[in-house]
């Protein structure tokens, strides 16, 4: 409750206690204690407002305390609570289904994790299988999870401490015409050389050893990359070329978060593996999947799939996502999504290009875009270098905290601020969102040549 302080100091003593926190250096954080959450919006214990312009980790689609969600959830548990994997169950069926339904090509079949790291790591293992190789290739520039395929999968430093790990990993530079790889200077030539490039790699690496290229749709944390037209595509035919499985990794991008059910949905492409977790049921009970092709799923109709998972398609999870595609459905969400993107930041958001020195480059989609910052729009340096921490990484870190003295819990990482708002956020709180950071901008110009 707001204005506790004995319960304020409570929890921060049990957190601070006991609690060992994700991807920190345990004595240099000060985890902020929240008293509660509804929709865009969650509260300290002092009663502060937070505007969440970063959806949790990019995972809460449907905002906290979503009145459908929480009472499936609760019906669900007062029905049946859990059951094992290896029994039918109503509602983990129907969530099968209606993913099915809505992912693209002869993707028929889903076998549900507790996240998306393990849903990465199973969709390896589906490819390893089915095709007798090995070798995974993934992207620079990426993250796929912290569990142990899934971090050596990953293309950014989170994977550096975990070396060595799984060592049939190879990495690849994807398009980022920003920054290219290939000295490109138009999305056309960026799509056509990073294409040239995927196949360098799979010749030089072995086609013949090469199971799967696992490829965020769009590339999320490591910064809202948009692939070019005809990336995916050109992707799609290098995998059919030499026996390859595609695996898209959807885990932040599904859901919503672009404006479809799937992002692949909008780039003409159809993997073999799709993997999901975050949006499917905006993590009010963990769950994660991969969506199979039924090319791969015939594959294990006779041989043993060897894998599995005690809460494997848990029945609250699973209540929370069919749910999930009841408000989608009848609320419109995916358009609005669209229209937000489209109508309210895209326009906006460019409009800053003019007046904020700092601003390199804008880009993304529906309610997910990056704002690049720069020290000087003409060298293109990062406000910030790769990989800053400490005093490097102080101009991000201010920037940071203007906006949550103003009401915003923004997403940083690098030398970018995304925006990645609840799909269900008002139209209003959007403005009011996008004015808290055109302010906060002003912080980053001070650091950038004018
Ligand atoms: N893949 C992508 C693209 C992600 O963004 C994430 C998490 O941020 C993961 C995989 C890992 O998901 P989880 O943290 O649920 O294991």
């Amino acid at each position: 409750s707001f204005g506790d302080a004995v319960e304020e100091q409570r929890v921060r003593a049990d957190d601070r206690g006991h609690v060992f926190h994700s991807w920190s250096a345990q004595a240099r954080i000060n985890p902020l204690p929240i008293a509660a959450g509804k929709s865009s919006t969650f509260w300290d214990y002092e009663g502060n407002a937070y505007l969440d312009f970063s959806s949790q980790l990019v995972n809460l689609n449907l905002g906290h305390q979503h009145p459908d969600l929480v009472r499936a959830i609760q019906e669900q548990a007062g029905r049946l609570t859990t059951i094992q994997p290896s029994m039918a169950n109503d509602v983990r069926g129907e969530l099968a289904r209606r993913i099915a339904e809505v992912a693209p090509g002869d993707l028929n079949k889903v076998f549900f994790t507790n996240g998306g790291a393990d849903a990465n790591e199973y969709a390896v293992r589906m490819a390893r299988q089915a095709t007798g190789r090995r070798k995974v290739l993934s992207m620079y520039r990426s993250y796929h999870g912290g569990t142990a395929t899934a971090i050596s999968l990953t293309g950014d430093p989170r994977r550096w401490a975990n070396e060595p790990s799984d060592s049939s990993v190879a990495h690849f530079f994807g398009p980022y015409l920003y920054r290219s790889a290939f000295h490109a200077t138009t999305q056309a030539e960026e799509s056509q050389r990073a294409l040239e490039h995927l196949e360098n790699v799979i010749l030089l690496e072995g086609a013949s050893t090469i199971a799967a290229i696992i490829i965020e749709t769009i590339v999320g944390t490591n910064g809202v990359l948009v692939p070019p037209p005809g990336y995916l595509p050109g992707v799609r035919m290098l995998c059919d070329k030499y026996g390859i499985i595609y695996i898209a990794d959807e885990v932040m991008v599904g859901f919503g978060r672009v404006g479809e059910w799937f992002a692949v949905n909008s780039f003409d492409v159809v993997p073999d593996l799709i993997t999901f977790a975050k949006g499917v049921n905006s993590g009010y009970v963990p769950l994660g999947g991969v969506v199979i092709s039924d090319r791969i799923s015939s594959f294990f109709d006779d041989v043993a799939f060897p894998g599995g998972l005690t809460y494997s398609g848990h029945p609250l999870a699973c209540a929370a996502g069919v749910a999930t595609f009841e408000v989608f459905e009848r609320d419109g969400i995916l358009e609005r999504v669209r229209d937000l993107g489209a109508r309210v930041i895209e326009p906006t958001i460019r409009g800053w290009m003019e007046k904020h020195a700092s601003l390199g480059e804008v880009r993304g989609s529906g309610l997910f875009w990056a704002l690049e910052l720069v020290r000087s729009t003409e060298t293109r340096e990062p406000l910030v270098p790769f990989n800053a921490a400490g005093t490097e990484a102080k101009p991000m870190a201010e920037i940071a905290s203007a906006c949550k003295a103003a009401g915003l819990w923004p997403f940083i990482h690098f030398n970018r601020v995304h925006i990645a708002p609840p799909l269900v956020i008002s139209e209003d709180e959007l403005r009011r969102g996008l004015d808290i950071i055109d302010e906060a901008l002003t912080v980053a110009d001070s650091f950038a040549v004018q």
